[in-house]
């Protein structure tokens, strides 16, 4: 049976294809033999609109990635053994560098939680806002909707960034000057990512942050 929303999936996938280099061919089995060696532990929202490969140029082989409703990392004491695993993974086996929290403005799950929406006929989603409940609990109420919400967004990313220090691989990474952490949001409308900067205690735009020069195009696969 044939469903035409499968069936864009796999022609967009023989078209992906279509546009590799020979470079692209040789990249991916390399990638396959020597297994993967990602620089970030990527933590993003399931949003369809925030893919971060996209956004970030990366390769196949650089993200390690884990999405889920408003880019929750519960804490140590209330694991989520999904998040957990990836993130006891991709430090204590792939060594990665860096964990970036990637929220986003216009995110339906802060945004429910920020306007006090009743998910309970969701029980798994009520259950899982939790997080975001937390992330919220203090945040002051702005008189404009809009500023309200991009705050409640800000406020979420952050609180994951204190999830992360409960567990003790983060905490022993950052220590030892091996890890770091990252924060930020990506402005579907304005298509710019703000940074979270430690020194200001709030978010930035990341074009202030950005060292070096910004990366040529090549294949498809933005190749490192
Ligand atoms: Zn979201």
């Amino acid at each position: 049976m044939s469903h035409p929303a499968i069936d864009r999936l796999l022609q967009g996938h023989a078209a992906f294809r279509d546009r590799w280099t020979q470079d692209d061919r040789d990249y991916l089995r390399q990638l396959a033999s020597r297994g993967q060696s990602p620089d970030a532990l990527f933590v993003g929202c399931s949003d369809s609109r925030v893919i971060p490969e996209l956004l970030t140029q990366s390769a196949p082989g650089q993200l390690f990635v884990v999405r889920n409703v408003a880019n929750q990392v519960p804490p140590f004491d209330h694991a989520d053994s999904s998040v957990g695993a990836a993130l006891e993974y991709a430090i204590g086996h792939l060594h990665v560098q860096h964990i970036v929290v990637c929220g986003h403005d216009l995110c339906g799950g802060v945004k429910a939680v920020a306007q006090g929406a009743d998910v309970r006929e969701l029980p798994s989603l009520h259950e899982w806002l939790a997080g975001v409940r937390v992330a919220l609990a203090e945040l002051p109420q702005a008189a404009d909707a809009e500023v309200h919400l991009r705050a409640a967004v800000e406020a979420n990313v952050a609180q994951q960034l204190d999830n992360l220090l409960t567990f003790r691989d983060v905490r022993a990474g950052i220590e030892a000057g091996t890890l770091h952490l990252h924060g930020w949001v990506y402005d579907l409308a304005g298509l710019s990512v703000r940074v979270f900067d430690p020194a200001r205690d709030d978010f930035v735009p990341a074009g202030t942050l950005i060292k070096g020069g910004r990366p040529t195009g090549g294949g498809p696969l933005s190749r490192p």
